[in-house]
Parts: C-alpha cells; structure tokens; sequence
C-alpha cells in the first residue's frame, strides 16, 4: 500500500514538471579549456554511457559528482609514443593525466595477438603501430627480445626478405594497427631500397609513419626525402632526442615543409637526457669504441655512476636501460615550446625502473613551461596533448575523431587538474613518483584518478585501431 501511495507520487510529479536529467558523472564549477573551439571558461559537464552529454553553465546532477572549482578540466591527454604497455604503466600514464597511450615508435610484428593480450580492457585506452623494426627481427630471426642485437640491426635483407617485410606491415595495417613505426637507427643494415619499401606502404594506405630518424639535419633529411618520393605521411618522433644541438635547425626545415604541403609532423618529449637500451645498436654503434670523456655521457639508473671502457663493457654484457646525457636544457625548450610539436613522452619502463619522462613528461610540461617560466600558454600546452595528437591520426583511426575535444557527444576522456600546483616529480635516480597536481582522471566516463590517488580495478580504457580497410 505504501509503496504504491509513493509509486502514485513519482508519477503525479513527473507529470507535472518534467524530471531534470541525471547524468552518470557531472564535472561541476571547472574553467574548461577546449583548444578545438577556443572555450576557455567555467562551466559543468555531464557524462553518460561514456560520452560527454552536456556543457552548460546551468546548474545540473549527477549519480557521481566531481568538484573542480579552481581546477582546469581538459581533454585527456593523448600520448603518440609510450613504450611502458603494461598494467603498470598504464597506471603511471593515467597519473600523468593520459587517457590514450599509444606504442607507435617499436609498435609490434603480431598486431592481432598485441590487441587480444588487453582485451579485457585496460585502466586507459590503448593501440600500437606496426613496427618495421619489430617486423625485421621476426623476419631475420634476430636473437634481441626487445630491439635488434644481431641479423635484425646488422644484416641486409634479400629482395625476397624485403618484400615479406612490406607484406607483414600490410597485414599489421589490415589488423587494424594505428599506423607504422620505424627507426632507423636500430635497424642500420636496412638498405634504402628497404626503407623506400615500407614508406610505400605507408603512402599506398595514407597512414602516417612515424620515424626515429637518423641523428641531426642529415638524418632528417634523409626522412624527409623518402616520404618526398613516396608521397607517405611522415610523423618524426622526439625531435629534441634527434636534434639535439640541431634541433632548431631540424624543427625549421619540418616548418619548411609544411608549409610547402607536405604532410609532415613532428613531437617531443620535455627532458634534456635520453634513455634506451645499452645492447641496442643505437648505443653500441656510437659508444663501442668511444673514448672514456665520451662514455661519460652515459649513466646507469641502478647506481647514478657515470661510465667508462670497463663499467659500459661489463653493463653492455648484462644488458638494461641507460641514461644518454647528451642535450641541454635550451635545446629542450625551443623544442617544447615550437608550435609544431606534439607533446608525447617516449615513456621508457623495462624491469622496474625507467625514464622519468615515464611518469612525468605531461604534468613536467604544464609545472615548468607554463607556469614556472611562461613560455607555453595554457591553452597551447593542452593543444599539444590533445587536440594535435588526435588531428595526427584521425584520418586513419577513427577513434581519434572523437578524442582531444571537450564537446557533446565526444569521449568522456577527461583530465582535470590544479595549474597552480601540477608538477612532475620524478628524477633519473627515482623515476616512479606520480606528479603532483592531477586531481581527476576520466576514461569513458569512468574515474581511473581521483583527488590525485589511482582508483584501483576499473578499466574502462579501449582499444584504439586504425580502420582495417586501406
Ligand atoms: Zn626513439
């Protein structure tokens, strides 16, 4: 009887005055910052079935409800270039502020088995490249487990193994990979006919590639000139690591080539030291036979020491990450704050320990160029973790359409944090503390961060795959 006296109720009510919606989430008094259509003022959000649903500055309600007054709220950040793919380094991406971590540079030689392993879901969306580099040891049966340390760096593949190369990046590509990755670096036995051979690909498909090239002006030339005669999208990954002394030199001619129409883009990462692995040939090809001022240059994260001929052969045997002390800090800024780049981290995990950019790189780039020494605006710094990024892929993958914008019916991908406060913390002794600063982190309307803590087991993160028809 009462309950059908209070069920009588509810209807009397909802006829008479409609029921005001009620969102899953509503994100309530944040300055929302969108750098797709210029918003930059204070307003609430309401999020349903994983979509934004409403930005409005009436007042609304939700089941859940976050507080950002005095925080910004921002697209997710969307990272090209994230090595870390593990549980694990989901977890520090999404306390950086990522929603979106894509493996693009080594990406994968099996696509199909790399989406299957996180199918489940993950804490943050998720998609890798096919990789040239992957795809060359498979085909030269290299013995390296993560980058080639014998036939797959040093050996030249035969018409025959050229052309199953090019094929295994077609069907990466037809499995539904983001896009291509290549370094040639790594693979230095790999003629031009070989490179010519995969850039072919990439332009048959319109997918973009994305390279670590060669050091310096000659190496990004040498880029520059395949996609040239190829006709393929060309995406050069960290700049400042390629560039180094040369990097405005290099970021003048990707200037130049835009503005020529080429479709040429480029991004960096906000650390004046690199990381990579010291068996790669990447490292040995320069440090083999290097004088000790040289092996200087080189650290070992366990221990912080510098090294020299007898630590850099002993450690080479042993294998793991190595810090590259080789750029300084201008280099590093003209890079960052170039309105051609794309922030994205290089994030380097491998046994427990890695670069800081790994945990760091995003909040680093809004504590130290935009607040700290003013050389990013806000709004240009968001721009290039969110907007640009999905802009860059969004022709092939169509997940990225509905990316790195804050507007109806787009992702609830959503990151929000506190401008006065946000800074990384990590160093290259201690590289696994979490910034401070990242207060909210939303990943298909789901929270994976709250009041700057991991929500722990939710993983609401998909896969993002380009179209498989190309
Ligand atoms: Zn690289």
């Amino acid at each position: 009887m009462v309950g059908l006296l209070l069920a009588l109720q509810v209807s009397t009510l909802s006829a008479h005055s409609p029921a005001p919606a009620v969102y899953d989430r509503v994100i309530l008094g944040g300055r929302v910052m969108d750098p797709a259509s210029g918003l930059d003022a204070v307003r609430n959000i309401g999020l349903s079935a994983g979509r934004i649903t409403v930005i409005s500055g009436e007042a609304i309600q939700g089941r859940d409800t976050v507080d950002a007054r005095g925080l910004v709220v921002a697209p997710g950040f969307i990272d090209l270039h994230a090595h870390g793919q593990t549980p694990e380094t989901y977890r520090f991406y999404a306390l950086d502020g990522v929603t979106t971590a894509l493996e693009l540079e080594l990406g994968t030689a099996d696509v199909a088995a790399w989406y299957r392993e996180r199918s489940a879901g993950e804490r943050i969306n998720y998609g890798v490249s096919i990789g040239h580099i992957k795809v060359r040891m498979a085909v030269m049966h290299d013995s390296g487990t993560r980058m080639p340390v014998s036939d797959g760096a040093y050996r030249a593949a035969s018409p025959a193994q050229i052309g199953e190369i090019a094929h295994r990046i077609e069907t990466g590509l037809r499995e539904g990979a983001v896009d291509i990755g290549a370094g040639f670096p790594y693979t230095p036995a790999a003629t031009r006919e070989e490179l010519l051979a995969v850039f072919r690909v990439a332009a048959k498909t319109h997918t973009p590639i994305h390279v670590h090239i060669r050091p310096g002006v000659t190496g990004l030339k040498e880029a520059l000139a395949l996609a040239a005669e190829t006709h393929a999208p060309l995406h050069v990954v960290h700049i400042n690591s390629a560039g180094l002394a040369e990097t405005p030199a290099l970021l003048e001619l990707i200037s130049a080539a835009r503005a020529s129409g080429r479709d040429v883009t480029t991004e960096a990462y906000p650390y004046d030291a690199g990381m990579t692995e010291i068996q790669s040939a990447t490292v040995q090809d320069v440090y083999k036979n290097a004088p000790d001022e040289r092996l200087a240059e080189l650290e070992w994260p366990p221990t912080g020491e510098r090294l020299n001929r007898e630590s850099f052969e002993r450690y080479a045997r042993i294998g793991g990450p190595v810090v590259i002390h080789t750029n300084t800090e201008p280099m590093v800024a003209a890079a960052i704050t170039s309105p051609l780049t794309i922030i994205a981290s290089d994030a380097y995990w491998q046994d427990g320990t890695g670069h800081p950019r790994t945990t760091g790189a995003f909040a680093r780039v809004l504590g130290r160029y935009v607040r700290e020494t003013h050389a990013l605006s806000l709004m240009d710094a968001i721009r290039k973790m969110t907007l640009m990024p999905a802009q860059r892929l969004e022709r092939q993958v169509p997940a990225m359409r509905q990316k790195g914008r804050l507007r109806v019916g787009a992702d609830a991908d959503i990151t929000i944090f506190d401008p006065a406060t946000v800074i990384d913390r990590s160093t290259y002794r201690e590289p696994s503390l979490s910034p401070v600063g990242i207060q909210h982190v939303i990943v298909n309307g789901v929270s994976v961060v709250a009041k700057g803590q991991a929500v722990e087991g939710v993983a609401p993160g998909k896969a993002v795959r380009g179209q498989p028809l190309r």
